[in-house]
């Protein structure tokens, strides 16, 4: 199977932003749809080991920021591939926040909308979240990111092998994690950030 023909699925990519108490987080996903229009719900499926998630089920509110094309690979990494559970994401930045104190994107984002969940269900790696849009804005007149657009134009090129050099290892260009072996395997995935072999760049004897 060649998971890659998934890339061509037209979905929108978004920065969930959450809270349970007074801790807040937000991570990154490209698995959110329009799914009626009375009432107005969206569906949201957030990974499962995610913090974001967690809080989420406790809350149950959350925010949708719709990533515009201006987004850079920092603020993907930023919110997609640290977690809130070993750093505070929002610590050292000023984030909008909706009516019921939910942060959302204040910049690379075109739109957001406030989200109250009516129901969830637990489809294994994720939650499948249900939830009324309580509240939505118009953030700009950008035009928003593809999941197609991040894959071909905001994520890193995989790396060039110089096949004159020794490889001795393969690190992960996401968390730093280093694979030890000349080879890594097609299927590998980093153990830290969950990241395929096109995330990781040779390391040279
Ligand atoms: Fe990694």
């Amino acid at each position: 199977m060649d998971k890659k023909a998934l890339y061509n699925l037209s979905y929108g990519v978004f920065m969930v932003g959450t809270k349970s108490g007074d801790r807040k987080n937000g991570c990154i996903t490209n698995t959110c749809i329009q799914v009626t229009n009375d009432p107005l719900r969206v569906a949201a499926a957030v990974i499962n080991a995610n913090y974001t998630a967690e809080l989420i089920k406790e809350s149950g509110m959350f925010t949708l920021s719709m990533l515009d094309k201006t987004v850079s690979f920092d603020t993907i990494k930023h919110f997609g591939f640290q977690s809130g559970r070993d750093v505070d994401k929002l610590a050292n930045l000023t984030l909008p926040e909706d009516d019921n104190g939910i942060p959302y994107m204040g910049w690379s984002a075109c739109a957001m909308l406030s989200c109250k969940v009516v129901d969830s269900m637990d489809l294994g790696s994720h939650t499948l979240f249900i939830a009324e849009i309580t509240d939505a804005k118009v953030l700009s007149d950008k035009a928003p990111l593809t999941y197609a657009d991040y894959q071909n134009e905001v994520k890193p090129k995989p790396a060039k092998v110089d096949s004159e050099k020794k490889i001795v290892g393969w690190k992960c260009k996401i968390c730093g994690y280093v694979y030890e072996g000349s080879e890594l395997p097609k299927d590998y995935s980093c153990p830290i950030c969950g990241h395929g072999p096109d995330d990781f760049e040779p390391v040279y004897a």
